[in-house]
């Protein structure tokens, strides 16, 4: 049953092209409307000496330091429940080279916790459906069944429900997460504190998808730059000046648009050429701030 002893894997990170808030589902959850986008930034993730074991065991290594390397980390997570789900007790060891920026909006650890899945489920001769990994995964977040399939695609329900959309098509795009961190609860907050219930009472709108939806469609990135929506930006860049200033310089350095990217601090920039996205990534380092030139997964 055990294919391969080493699987490598890249869990790319991912940006939303449009976030919204639709109102509130039971149990409390809110209702996401979404369009994520993997982009080629990513963490790259190393299982080794897979075994089959008594009872599933696994050890986390990181070049990270700040990245917890036990029973929280959403790899060792995800590696556990392959074994619950495919009946296999498993042993291995898990490295993860962690690039994407921590605690960003662009799940870092989603994306760690579905290449897991996926690599753990390759080397057992890809004995679960993509569909019941998707479903495995929803339990360790609601963005890693994005995380597993990647490329281009609407959700909705906690973000969890997919839609696959057309391939982003090729432009340059530059990320920064730069200032103070963001929670993710804590943004939730925010936006609480602003909108209550998400009905119009409360000068909530939801934001019309289908410009963003037609362009993807079309394959116009312009067009799909400047129909980029996240509810979160306003309220959260509000309190987060060194993020507001990013952003600002990507504009300045020609991007086509820029956003912030799931509940922040992370900010994108379009940009139609190479050179351009490199323009402004220098831009950024000569104000003190890092960026990385990535490309959308296909
Ligand atoms: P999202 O976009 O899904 O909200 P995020 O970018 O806000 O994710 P992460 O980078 O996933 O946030 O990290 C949030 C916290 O999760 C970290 O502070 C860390 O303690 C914990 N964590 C657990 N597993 C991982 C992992 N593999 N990589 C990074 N952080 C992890």
């Amino acid at each position: 049953m055990l294919s391969y002893s080493t699987v490598k894997e890249k869990g790319y990170a991912k940006i939303n092209l449009h976030l919204d808030i639709t109102g509130r589902l039971e149990g409390g959850y809110h209702a996401v409307a979404t369009v994520m986008q993997t982009v080629t930034l990513c963490d790259e993730i190393t299982i080794e000496d897979i075994k089959h074991s008594d009872v599933p065991s696994f050890e986390i290594s990181c070049n990270k330091p700040d990245v917890p390397c036990d029973e929280r980390n959403l790899a060792y997570k995800a590696a556990l429940l392959f074994c619950e789900a495919s009946g296999v007790n498993v042993s291995a060891k898990i490295h993860i080279e962690k690039n994407i920026p921590m605690a960003a909006g662009m799940a870092g650890g989603s994306t760690d916790g579905a290449a897991v899945l996926r690599g753990l489920n390759k080397a057992f001769g890809e004995m679960l459906s993509t569909e019941r990994i998707c479903e495995i995964g929803s339990r360790l977040g609601a963005d890693v069944p994005f995380c597993v399939v990647g490329g281009t695609a609407y959700a909705d329900g906690k973000g969890d429900v997919l839609h696959v959309l057309p391939n982003m098509p090729r432009c340059y795009i530059l990320v920064a997460c730069e200032g103070e961190g963001v929670s993710t609860p804590w943004a939730y907050k925010l936006l609480d504190g602003i909108y209550s219930d998400f009905n119009e009472n409360s000068g909530y709108e939801p934001k019309d998808i289908g410009g963003l939806l037609d362009s993807l469609n079309l394959g116009d990135k312009a067009r799909i730059a400047a129909e980029m929506y996240n509810i979160f930006e306003a309220p959260v860049l509000a309190e987060r000046p060194v993020a507001r200033k990013v952003k600002a310089l990507m504009m300045e350095g020609g991007a086509v648009n820029a956003m912030m990217s799931g509940s922040g601090p992370s900010v994108f920039g379009i940009f139609m050429s190479e050179d351009e996205a490199k323009n402004a990534q220098r831009l950024l380092y000569d104000n003190g701030f890092k960026g990385y030139v990535c490309v959308p997964c296909v």
